[in-house]
């Protein structure tokens, strides 16, 4: 793979972690291109009729990449740089991380290329209605599940969820998960991923002797999972200095108050200093940059290459976006001593609380926060051990060691079904 070009393609970065972990696993070589390959992949091109009278037509993907251990399971985004590699790197990535965490669910992820920012509800709605059922035959609760990503949230889910029940004609809400609680979402899913990549952090922290009271923290991405981890190292007494969007950012060395972050990323839709009046302004660049303890990059893939890790200066690193992170900048930060929690172990909450929801709504069944707290709790922590105690056994980075765990247990599930017929 080669970081050259401007472009990095994320499924580049994915096929090269797989021939990492491949090789040190000693994978036969059939196997290892079984689990290379995608199962499953259908684009589509749809009409919607816009609120202006025009017709505009949209691509969407659905990819499942491997199913062998339980259904596809992976989110929906909505981003104008959604395309066919994009999404089987994130497939791809959705069945590690499901195996790493040891949940009966294979690896799976859709995508619309649009720009939701200049799209009205109305328009987000109908185009929302018709990709669902322009995957539907793709989808369910057997088969495959989808859930919330980028630019996605639980309105959307109401939406496939309620479209796929018409076009079966009861309600099916194990259909989606990260859904509405009064639609049979779960307590605890809107904040899992972020809760997770706390958890994780936590743990990597740890292994670097850092106390969470007074950390400083830079978290990347102010969504469902930047913003939410945020205010967990805020309440645990961390200090988080700069967090930023796709707008740019804001940072002051003494601590952020997130709430108000918050509340001026509701109000204004940004972050940036002009609008937050919490210190000075910062970009996405400088962002990752800055002098912390714990870095969460939590937007989009390749933020950080060869080209910037060597000026990484935090001493942990817990992935909440998927793939931000690429092989060659891994080296210079094993090199470096830094400790990076990876995405398919440090968000891996997200899927395992999706996970929750599932069993939840096919057993008809509601579980207390308490509950779900406390699970995802014993999972983050028991994976966070499995993945450490590989790599200081293999003497490899926490990555490979994801992988190693997450792929082996893929790569025996294979092994156990057979080929057909
Ligand atoms: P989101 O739509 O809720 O938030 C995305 C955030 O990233 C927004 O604040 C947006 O402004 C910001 N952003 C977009 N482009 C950016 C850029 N170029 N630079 C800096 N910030 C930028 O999405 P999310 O659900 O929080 O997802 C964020 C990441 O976490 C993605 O990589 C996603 O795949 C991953 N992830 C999400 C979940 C989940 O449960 N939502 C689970 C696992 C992993």
């Amino acid at each position: 793979m080669s970081e050259k070009k401007d472009k990095i393609n994320p499924i580049d970065v994915a096929m090269k972690q797989v021939d990492i972990a491949a090789e040190k696993l000693k994978l036969e070589p059939g196997l290892c291109e079984k689990i290379k390959q995608t199962k499953r992949e259908l684009i589509v091109h749809f009409p919607v009729k816009m609120d202006d009278g025009r017709v505009k037509v949209f691509t969407g993907y659905r990819v499942q990449h491997n199913m062998t251990r339980g259904p596809g399971k992976g989110g929906i985004r909505y981003h104008p740089d959604v395309d066919l590699d994009e999404v089987r790197a994130l497939a791809m990535w959705m069945t590690w991380k499901a195996a790493v965490v040891n949940i009966p669910f294979g690896g799976a992820k859709g995508g619309v290329q649009c720009d939701p920012k200049t799209m009205s509800l109305q328009e987000l709605e109908k185009m929302t209605r018709r990709f669902t059922w322009e995957i539907a035959s793709m989808i369910g609760p057997d088969q495959d599940i989808p859930a919330p990503d980028v630019y996605t949230n639980p309105q959307v889910m109401a939406w496939i969820m309620d479209t796929y029940s018409m076009l079966k004609g009861y309600s099916v809400h194990g259909v989606v998960t990260g859904k509405p609680l009064e639609l049979g979402g779960s307590l605890g899913r809107y904040e899992a991923t972020g809760k997770g990549v706390f958890i994780a952090a936590l743990e990597g922290t740890k292994q670097r002797k850092i106390r969470i009271g007074g950390a400083r923290v830079v978290v990347q991405g102010c969504g469902n999972v930047g913003g939410i981890a945020a205010q967990y190292f805020e309440k645990a007494g961390a200090k988080v200095i700069a967090v930023s969007d796709s707008k740019g950012g804001v940072y002051n060395k003494k601590g952020l108050n997130i709430s108000k972050v918050l509340d001026c990323k509701k109000k204004y839709s940004c972050v940036i200093s002009e609008k937050t009046k919490m210190g000075d302004g910062i970009t996405n660049k400088e962002l990752l940059e800055l002098d912390c303890d714990i870095l969460v990059p939590s937007a989009l893939e390749n933020q950080i290459t060869k080209k910037n890790a060597p000026k990484i200066k935090a001493k942990v690193i817990a992935e909440g976006a998927n793939g931000p992170t690429t092989p060659e900048a891994d080296r210079i930060l094993y090199e470096s001593d830094v400790f990076l929690v990876p995405d398919i172990l440090a968000n891996a909450g997200g899927v395992t609380v999706s996970y929750f929801e599932w069993v939840q709504n096919l057993q008809e069944l509601l579980w207390t926060e308490e509950e779900i707290s406390e699970r995802l709790t014993r999972i983050m922590k028991r994976s966070f051990g499995e993945v450490l105690n590989i790599s200081r056994k293999e003497k490899v980075d926490m990555r490979t060691a994801a992988l190693m765990l997450g792929i082996g247990r893929v790569a025996e599930a294979t092994r156990l079904r057979g080929i057909y017929p």
